[in-house]
């Protein structure tokens, strides 16, 4: 269903009901047809960076003449403010960007995750862990393995074993495990993006380049839920977008990290691996990613003139050309023949 550019839309019922879309399709089929998404997580209004985002990866289904959905991406409830999801999609519209389908919500799809979660726990590729962050950080000092500060804190493994006698904390992904059952040879066609899961996950993004990155030894066994109740973005975003039929994700380059990750959890659940893209991202004044914490003001779209000024400069991002439009549809219009030129070359 298409939604016109009305007040913001409402938290549709359709979205409410744990259907994403339809049967996962078989690995290597991507190509076919093109769904893309936009799916950002109410922690704070759309802020110049997430607009970014959302411009590429709306051009990049419209060059590619495919459909773009909206999930609101508020599965971790803790760090989500009410009222958000519906007031970014406010936003979105002001700038003429409008789903082909009613948004999703992923704090209304725990059964779907809860049955991923379930089908790794009897694959035995999912454990629960006791461990609180300082007994991870004691385990990992004693093997001489000092947590630096800012660095990514790689699982010891602890819990591998049972819970012995402590409480579940979380439910982690047996990477280890994982990586030693998945002999590339047996491995199920990989989408031509993904060269190989065996020992280090090799990638291609289609604006970075090659990747790499070994999973198990540089984030170890991450965490798919936590005990107190939120999902993890990993196992969230994995399921959701094999349930959507996502052939291509386009967002923030903050986020490439994350993607090998996610591609072992589609291999271990059976799910296609779409195709990637991570956008520039828009630095504060402290050269970091902007960021509520320097700088970055929520996008106020209210009039045309501030949408169209937003999408300007989200467009300049992208290295798309200015446009003299006189209307955020017409801008958006414009932008998707140079879209498809520089990013969008197909075979
Ligand atoms: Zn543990």
């Amino acid at each position: 269903m298409t939604q016109g550019p009305e007040p913001p839309p409402g938290r549709p019922k359709a979205a409410s009901t744990p259907s994403g879309g339809s049967e996962p399709r078989a690995a290597g089929s991507v190509g076919a047809t093109y769904i893309g998404r936009f799916a950002p997580s109410p922690t704070g209004p759309l802020h110049a960076g997430s607009l970014v985002a959302a411009l590429a990866s709306w051009l990049d289904a419209r060059a590619a003449g495919g459909r773009w959905l909206v999930r609101i991406e508020d599965a971790d409830t803790e760090r989500c403010l009410p009222g958000l999801g519906e007031h970014i999609l406010g936003q979105l519209a002001a700038c003429g960007l409008i789903a082909d389908e009613a948004p999703v919500w992923q704090s209304a799809r725990g059964a779907l995750y809860e049955a991923a979660l379930q089908r790794l726990m009897a694959a035995g590729l999912a454990y629960p862990c006791g461990c609180t962050r300082r007994e991870i950080d004691a385990a990992l000092a004693a093997r001489g393995v000092a947590h630096e500060r800012h660095g990514e804190r790689v699982y010891p493994g602890t819990c591998r074993d049972g819970l012995h006698g402590k409480p579940a904390r979380a439910w982690r992904f047996a990477t280890w495990k994982f990586e030693q059952e998945v002999p590339a040879a047996s491995a199920p066609p990989a989408q031509a993006a993904i060269e190989t899961i065996a020992d280090e996950v090799r990638w291609t993004d289609r604006r970075l380049g090659p990747q790499r990155q070994a999973v198990a030894r540089e984030v170890g066994d991450f965490v798919l839920r936590r005990a107190d109740g939120p999902w993890a973005y990993q196992l969230a975003v994995v399921v959701d977008d094999a349930a959507q039929g996502i052939t291509d994700v386009v967002r923030g380059e903050d986020l490439a990290d994350n993607t090998p990750r996610q591609i072992l959890l589609q291999r271990a659940l059976g799910c296609p691996a779409p195709r990637y893209l991570h956008t520039p991202l828009v630095m504060g004044a402290d050269g970091q990613k902007l960021s509520k914490q320097n700088g970055a003001t929520a996008l106020t779209t209210g009039a045309l003139a501030e949408a169209l000024g937003a999408l300007q400069a989200a467009a300049a991002v992208l290295g798309l050309p200015p446009s003299a439009a006189a209307t955020p549809a017409e801008a958006l219009a414009q932008w998707v023949a140079p879209w498809a030129a520089l990013y969008n070359p197909r075979p």
